[in-house]
């Protein structure tokens, strides 16, 4: 997440504070122009505002909510702390998203989100046909750790989430039914194949030999959609945390001999759409040499627990393309 400057006093702000910390000036984020600029009493605050922190502003006259709370079709009941916060995450990691999304050119407003708590009625995160439902429980350290846990993953977060459901859907949007369909199934593999007895025979046998030759997680291992599910989340990843690196000065040049210097990230979107994904991972991939380490030091675990083998790079080269062509 790369910051912005309070348009006040030129503090360090983020799109998603609702107020600088040093000068107490109210800020809001307008999603139309993606720069944070401080209220005047003609703007107006998303109504979530109040109930749960959005810093989002709303240009159309006739909407109550933002471009991305309104894109929530059902939230858990109000009147219920815990849950309140618990939703309040998930919308943080949805404007996240969204935020990213403006930024890459990608459309992803057509998409409906179930934001649920498995405490009021059984929830399975996931996307269909344009829906994408979220555990908004997993906000809660406790329950995605046992989650994590019980699923085998080095990582898992509700960002994460929402990167991997926006996958789905833009599968839908961007390659099923379009000239990328035939390059998709040489890269990922033919999926119409069953997808519910995919997902079973995964769950159901002992995680397949080599598969980090492959795939970049041995979830996506279950289905050409998962594959490129986890494969576009990964992407996401990628480029937000290049962009906040790069956006700091911030380039990693060698604490160990193995690490040559990898150049500066370009902070411009355009020079890194341009950019080959094999430059673009190799800028990547020392610093999560060193963001590994610095974590270590604080007794976290890894930020970037994840190899990246020649085949998920290119897998990671094919939606590169994809999202620099469509945007
Ligand atoms: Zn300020
Ligand atoms: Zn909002
Ligand atoms: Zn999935």
């Amino acid at each position: 997440m790369r910051p912005y400057t309070c348009p006040t006093c030129g503090q360090m702000v983020f799109f998603d504070d609702t107020a600088c910390t040093a000068c107490d000036t109210d800020l809001g984020f307008r999603p139309e122009s993606r720069e944070v600029s401080a209220v005047g009493s003609r703007d107006r605050r998303c109504a979530n505002h109040d109930e749960i922190g959005c810093s989002w502003l709303v240009a159309e006259a006739d909407e109550e909510l933002c471009r991305s709370c309104r894109l929530t079709r059902t939230r858990p009941p109000a009147g219920d702390a815990a849950m309140t916060l618990a939703w309040a995450e998930a919308e943080q990691a949805k404007r996240m998203l969204l935020w990213q999304a403006l930024g890459l050119g990608l459309d992803i407003e057509g998409a409906t989100f179930d934001l649920k708590s498995g405490d009021v009625e059984p929830v399975i995160t996931g996307h269909a046909d344009g829906v994408i439902t979220i555990d908004v429980r997993e906000a809660d350290d406790v329950v995605r750790t046992r989650m994590r846990e019980r699923m085998g993953e080095p990582y898992r977060t509700m960002l994460g989430h929402f990167r991997h459901e926006i996958g789905h859907y833009l599968w839908m949007t961007l390659v099923d039914g379009t000239d990328h369909l035939a390059g998709f199934r040489e890269v990922f593999g033919d999926e119409t194949t069953d997808y519910a007895e995919a997902l079973e025979a995964h769950y159901g046998s002992p995680d397949p030999e080599g598969w980090q030759d492959g795939y970049v997680s041995v979830y996506a291992t279950a289905h050409p959609w998962e594959d490129f599910a986890e494969t576009l989340a990964h992407y996401l990843h990628i480029r937000d945390t290049l962009e906040t690196a790069g956006s700091f000065g911030l380039s990693v040049d060698g604490a160990h001999e193995a690490l040559q210097p990898a150049g500066d990230v370009p902070t411009s979107r355009a020079a890194v759409d341009r950019m080959a994904i094999e430059d673009l991972v190799e800028r990547w991939l020392p610093l999560t040499y060193a963001l590994n380490a610095v974590n270590r030091s604080m007794g976290r675990p890894p930020l970037y627990p994840f190899v990246l083998a020649p085949a998920v790079i290119a897998k990671l080269g094919w939606v590169h393309e994809l999202v620099t062509d469509t945007s």
